[in-house]
């Protein structure tokens, strides 16, 4: 039509999945220039799906960080996992992340598991692109074998390598996911909204990254964390201070011990990193008190499940 401009607006809905660990919620955080998910070398420190909104010029990408694919037993486990695979179903075009890297011999090896779930993939029947990420640890003349390697297990749109760490190649992933979405009138969201993600919850998610960061052993798989007070009565414009109350739910009495650590010094440092990243985040001072309790197998009880909402 004449005078219409070339390309129309595109906007959509883009599922970030693929194994534990291999890079989605610092790709989330890397897009949005936040921590909104977050991140430890663990496997499955996310639990939930994460919204995070991205704006460029011509399009809205909404994206979905997703708990990581595997096969496992226990409640939470399973729970994570659905939650994953309900969102394929949900969205326009799929992301599905592998690290780059290739094994002795510059041999690639494509495990049983991620197998599986690029089987789940393929199922959702959408649009989907190969990220590789991590490229920052692979030299670039290993990174083409690892591209052949996962061309032959699915019809990619695109398969773009990428580093979340340094941002490498980041803005070349935005833009090949933008051209995979429906044209649009506009975007979906408002364009000042980052994520679904409030405050409250953010703070919660804070402390349990440090769990996970600074407890071995079983005890970040061990916890929930809830926020009882999140009490912003002193907060001003670009300051003031906001009081948050949190309690760290355990499964025992000997992971209560640990997690206070000796004269409390454990609980002290999970406090002091949580409160220096809520601080940024919500660009107050914040005072933050822990509580931790424990509740046997609150993991495997749906209504727990629900009350922390996951
Ligand atoms: P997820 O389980 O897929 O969400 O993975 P995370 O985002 O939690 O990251 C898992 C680990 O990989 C963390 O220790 C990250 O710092 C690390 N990581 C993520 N992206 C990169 C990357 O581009 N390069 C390197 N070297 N490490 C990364
Ligand atoms: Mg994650």
């Amino acid at each position: 039509m004449p005078g219409k401009p070339h390309t129309r607006f595109r906007a959509g809905f883009v599922a970030i999945v693929g194994r534990p660990n291999v890079g989605k919620s610092t790709l989330l955080n890397r897009i949005l220039g936040e921590h909104v998910a977050i991140v430890s070398p663990r496997p499955q420190t996310t639990r939930n799906r994460i919204l995070g909104i991205h704006n460029r010029p011509g399009a809205q990408v909404a994206f979905f960080d997703t708990p990581g694919l595997h096969r496992t037993k226990g409640a939470l486990n399973r729970h994570m996992v659905e939650t994953a695979l309900r969102t394929l179903g949900e969205v326009d075009a799929i992301l599905f992340l592998v690290e780059a890297g290739t094994g002795p011999g510059g041999r690639v090896e494509i495990g049983e598991a991620t197998r599986w779930a690029v089987e789940e993939v393929k199922r959702a029947g959408k649009p989907a692109l190969l990220g590789v990420n991590k490229m920052d640890r692979a030299p670039r003349p290993t990174l083409l074998p690892v591209l052949d390697a996962y061309k032959g297990l699915h019809e990619w749109r695109e398969l773009v390598p990428f580093s979340a760490l340094t941002g490498e190649n980041v803005d070349r992933l935005l833009e090949v996911l933008a051209e995979h979405l429906p044209q649009a009138d506009g975007p979906l969201f408002p364009p000042e909204m980052l994520t679904d993600q409030a405050e409250r919850q953010l703070a919660a998610e804070y402390v349990r990254e440090q769990l996970m960061l600074r407890t071995r052993q079983e005890i970040p798989y061990a916890a929930a964390v809830e926020v009882e007070e999140f009490d912003e009565g002193e907060r001003r414009d670009g300051g003031g201070l906001v009081r948050i109350g949190a309690v760290i739910c355990l499964e025992r009495e000997s992971q209560k011990a640990i997690v206070i650590g000796k004269g409390g010094a454990m609980l002290k440092q999970i406090g002091t990193g949580a409160r220096q990243g809520l601080e940024r985040l919500l660009g107050s001072r914040v005072f933050l008190s822990l509580t931790v309790k424990v509740d046997e197998r609150w993991s495997e009880r749906e209504a727990s499940l629900r009350r922390l909402g996951l």
